[in-house]
């Protein structure tokens, strides 16, 4: 693909004047597929999650539809709705909108709950061309009658999985009850569980669908490595390895809210710098932290799974699974944020003495075996049988004719505490986690049957209701099975090396003379990371080649 390749997409000359103001070159595989259809008025079934490039491949053609009918939305009556299932996501979805937008004279808002209403009622009344939404705060609008939903011509509905996750899906449908009937909908989602399947049918109309599931491929691109750590002794290990400059902006997964504030004290007590980002902190609190990170004042965010979702900040060097997901899918959503856009990155996982179960499920998934760097301060681990890793069960049973397939039906999720991050109401329940797929960047446009009867143009608007996909409810009737497993037994002796003595180096994340850190070598045991150094490879900054020690 070329430079040209968004004009031959059919985008106009203001959207690809603001994508070379951004350097974007090449059209992701969602872009690729996606913007002709929707420029034609197609609707979309994306199946597609946070670093595909699908903010884009909906706001482009959306801004362009929109510039095409010079009429100005009217106070308080938006024509084009984007809903999102978090703040985080509702504003980087407005803030990409804006800049694509910056050479067309259309209006943007965002609103979302856990702030006063009072600027977005402002905005609302001025008259608002798109707005994204999470869905408790617009419902909170529409009944105070600061918002009606009459002149929508676009229907965005963005991470509808994480929407159902959250139980929103009634506050969605209550919404959709007040949209017109014709318009244009699109819906994304990384996974189609039944309930997902079904809104789609409901909302949708002759889409096309377009599936880019990026695990395969990122996984490939991403050096991974594994620690064999002792729970208690996780945080001086994270602590000794974020002490390496080359850990530039370093992304801590943990599965509670409470571990991830414990892990950003400890952090913080040793002298890094370190935010936590999880559901119960305040609005301000998470924006603050995010900008802190992004702007490279913070190296280090420890995040939930729930919370780290929709965020999107370039450039990460590492992940750390600081705690391992009991979801495997999750492992590979978690490390996938080092390998955005096409880039690389360096994802680490601790694995204690109750997490070699999670283990050999990640390596079953990615086919893979993490190589192991070292034994932590913990006495050894023994690794889990290295049984040779089958290729993942994928108990999909979808006819051929299918185009909506659930993905899992796993009912499993890392984050038990209830309230969800970046939600307005934070209801989070169990998710299921997309199963391996085909890489980042292989499309899988099957599409539904028959095309819509012509452009939206020609159509002047869609009938609802006629001519769905064959079979459209055909749902997965196996649960994803889970072999028993032997009990783990040594198999790869940990590496050791000593480490070679470094004289002491400017660490970026910590101000000179900062505090010390817990006990600086507080485990006697082998030395954590002496063994194969999987993820100091070129292009990272020299990885533990550059540590700095701790006196
Ligand atoms: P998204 O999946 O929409 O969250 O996008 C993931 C990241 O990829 C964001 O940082 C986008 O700015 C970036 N991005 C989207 N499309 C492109 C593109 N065609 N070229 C380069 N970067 C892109």
């Amino acid at each position: 693909m070329t430079a040209s390749d968004f004009a031959s997409l059919g985008l106009a000359a203001p959207l690809l004047r603001a994508l070379e103001a951004r350097d974007y070159v090449t059209p992701t595989p969602i872009q690729a597929q996606a913007i002709p259809h929707l420029l034609e008025g197609r609707d979309l079934l994306g199946i597609a999650q946070t670093g595909t490039g699908k903010t884009a491949a909906f706001s482009l053609p959306m801004l362009q539809i929109l510039a095409e009918v010079p009429d100005h939305a009217e106070p308080l009556r938006p024509r084009a709705l984007v809903m999102a299932p978090t703040r985080e996501l509702a504003t980087q979805i407005g803030d990409a909108c804006k800049a694509y937008g910056r050479h067309l004279h259309l209006r943007v808002a965002v609103v979302f709950g856990g702030v006063g209403q009072s600027p977005q009622v402002e905005a609302l009344r001025r008259g608002v061309d798109i707005l994204v939404a999470t869905p408790g705060r617009l419902l909170d609008l529409m009944q105070q009658h600061y918002c009606k939903l009459d002149a929508v011509e676009i229907l965005v509905l963005d991470e509808a999985d994480r929407m159902l996750d959250m139980g929103f899906l009634p506050d969605v449908r209550r919404i959709l009850a007040k949209l017109p009937k014709q318009r244009h909908s699109l819906l994304f989602s990384a996974t189609m569980p039944k309930d997902i399947v079904d809104l789609a049918h409901s909302i949708l109309h002759h889409p096309v669908r377009v599936e880019v599931t990026p695990q395969a491929t990122t996984v490939e691109r991403i050096e991974q490595s594994v620690y064999f750590v002792k729970k208690d002794k996780k945080r001086e290990l994270l602590v000794e390895l974020l002490d390496d400059p080359a850990f530039e902006r370093t992304l801590v997964f943990t599965r509670t809210k409470h571990g991830a504030d414990r892990v950003a004290k400890f952090c913080n007590h040793a002298g890094i710098e370190a935010h936590a980002i999880h559901g119960n902190k305040s609005q301000n609190a998470r924006e603050r932290a995010l900008s802190a990170f992004k702007g490279g004042k913070c190296h280090v965010l420890v995040a939930t799974d729930i919370a780290a979702r929709g965020i999107d900040v370039p450039d990460i060097t590492h992940v750390v699974n600081f705690d391992l997901p009991n979801v495997p899918e999750s492992y590979v959503h978690r490390i996938g944020r080092t390998a955005r856009a096409g880039r690389d990155g360096i994802a680490i996982a601790f694995c204690d003495e109750t997490e070699h179960e999670y283990l050999r499920d990640i390596e079953k998934l990615i086919k893979k075996r993490i190589p192991v760097v070292g034994q932590g301060s913990a006495p050894a681990a023994p690794r889990p049988k290295p049984a040779a890793v089958p290729a993942p069960q994928r108990p999909k049973v979808v006819p051929a004719d299918n185009p909506w397939h659930r993905a899992d039906d796993a009912d499993t999720t890392d984050e038990p505490v209830a309230a969800a991050a970046g939600s307005d109401r934070p209801r989070e329940r169990q998710r299921p986690a997309p199963r391996s797929a085909p890489g980042p960047y292989e499309p899988d446009s099957r599409r539904p049957g028959p095309r819509p009867q012509g452009p939206r143009h020609e159509r002047g608007g869609k009938p609802k209701g006629g001519g769905r996909p064959a079979q459209p409810n055909a749902v997965d009737p196996e649960q994803r099975r889970r072999e028993p497993r032997p009990e783990p037994t040594p198999s790869r002796p940990p590496q050791h090396k000593p480490h070679p003595a470094k004289p002491p180096q400017p660490h970026p994340h910590k101000p000179a003379g900062g505090p010390k850190p817990h006990g600086p070598k507080p485990h006697g045991g082998p030395k954590p990371h002496g063994g194969p150094k999987p993820h100091g490879g070129g292009g990272h900054g020299g990885g533990h080649g550059q540590r700095r020690r701790r006196g």
